[in-house]
């Protein structure tokens, strides 16, 4: 793969076209069939797809977007970033995921259709989209929260950061995460289940007029050359990083079957180890839909109460872990504005306190795996 990618670069370098060239097309289209959409347009990044999203929509000022309590900093960060106000929503205890319950129920309490018939929030805020996250690489409960999405005429800009290629029993047939809202989110930072070797993004989309908002927006908002509508940025895709990302975006399904297997063994070893009782595996609810890509495994999250004390034992042991995410979005400063307080979003705050990701990637070996639950039991038994 390495000389594919090196003759891929090289090719860039003498053509020299480094911007919205051949490869980003040839990219685009490709992650378009794979997904089984109209329309993809590259940007420069995950947070960056979120943004243009936003403003490709038109949510401003005066807006507010649900989404999940329990992610990463660029899902809350780019709705306030637009002006827009973020209203946090807790999870499912059993996938992390934005629970639709929990959105139901804040939509029925907390909100109303003022004399227009606009949905509002107690504060005033016209609620005008719901952002759920597909977390560690499993899809939300996406029928729910699109039929919640209808009854109240709410767009649905899903974060699909960490879940591209992961399939959903939708309830039209099975989909991928990203196509099953108005737009869809990729992140290709370098950690992600398809990498870049540097930052890039990308969004999707089903409808030609959103694409081509979308695309007027990656390019300050100019249409034709030099004429701008509306204002717009520098969100394009580098063509040296698309390049690199043909080379590796036919892999991509090979590499989430690695970590599925993979978190296949972690479940068998945990249960070997009699650890079951002691710490909470994945959860796999679509599984049983025969779904191949049910989970795609970005991330192998585990829960336990003393998570802090086995992430030091597991360091000790040169186990690498991670803990995604230390706070609720809710309890970060720079959303204190916000006037939510500790306690708002239990189960989010729990998952905070009690998960940790275990190392997971398609190479990992069956040894590494055995060495990291035998350190987890080691711990856990004392
Ligand atoms: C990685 C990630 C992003 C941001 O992607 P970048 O490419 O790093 O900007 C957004 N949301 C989630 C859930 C992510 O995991």
């Amino acid at each position: 793969m390495e000389r594919e990618i090196l003759t891929e670069i090289k090719e860039v370098l003498a053509t020299q076209r480094f911007i919205l060239g051949p490869k980003l097309e040839q990219f685009e289209k490709a992650i378009a069939t794979y997904c089984g959409v109209d329309y993809a347009i590259g940007v420069s990044s995950g947070t960056d797809a979120l943004l243009v999203a936003l403003m490709a929509l038109e949510i401003g000022p005066g807006d507010a977007v649900l989404t999940s309590a329990y992610s990463f900093f660029g899902t809350a960060g780019s709705i306030a970033r637009v002006g827009a106000t973020p209203l946090f929503v807790d999870i499912d205890p059993g996938t992390y995921n934005l629970s639709a319950a929990s959105l139901r129920s804040y939509l029925d309490h907390h909100c109303k259709p003022d004399a227009d018939g606009e949905l509002r929030d107690a504060r005033g805020r016209k609620i005008r989209a719901i952002m759920p996250v597909h977390l560690f690489g499993l899809c939300a409960e996406m029928n729910e929260i699109l039929t919640i999405a209808r009854e109240h005429d709410l767009l649905v800009i899903e974060d699909a950061a960490q879940a591209i290629g992961a399939e959903y029993p939708l309830e039209a047939g099975p989909a991928r995460a990203g196509t099953m809202g108005d737009i869809g989110c990729f992140s290709f930072y370098p950690s992600k289940n398809l990498g870049a070797a540097g930052d890039a993004g990308l969004v999707v989309c089903r409808d030609e007029a959103t694409a081509k908002r979308l695309r007027i927006v990656r390019e300050h908002g100019m249409e034709p050359r030099y004429y701008h509508h509306v204002i717009g940025g520098n969100f394009r895709l580098d063509e040296l990083q698309a390049a690199i990302l043909n080379v590796k975006l036919p892999h991509l399904d090979e590499w989430s079957e690695a970590r599925r297997e993979a978190a296949d063994f972690y479940a068998k070893e945990f249960d070997r180890a009699g650890l079951t009782k002691m710490v909470t595996l994945p959860t796999e609810p679509y599984r049983e839909t025969g779904l191949r890509n049910h989970h795609i495994y970005h991330q192998y999250v585990i829960r336990t109460e003393r998570r802090d004390e086995l992430q030091v034992h597991l360091s000790k042991r040169e186990v690498g872990t991670a803990i995604y995410y230390p706070l609720g979005l809710h309890e970060q400063e720079c959303f204190h504005y916000l006037g939510n307080k500790r306690g708002d979003f239990p189960e989010t705050e729990r998952a905070a306190r009690e998960t940790l990701a275990l190392p997971i990637f398609p190479e990992i070996s069956r040894d590494a795996q055995k060495y990291v639950v035998d350190s987890i039991a080691e711990f856990l038994e004392k």
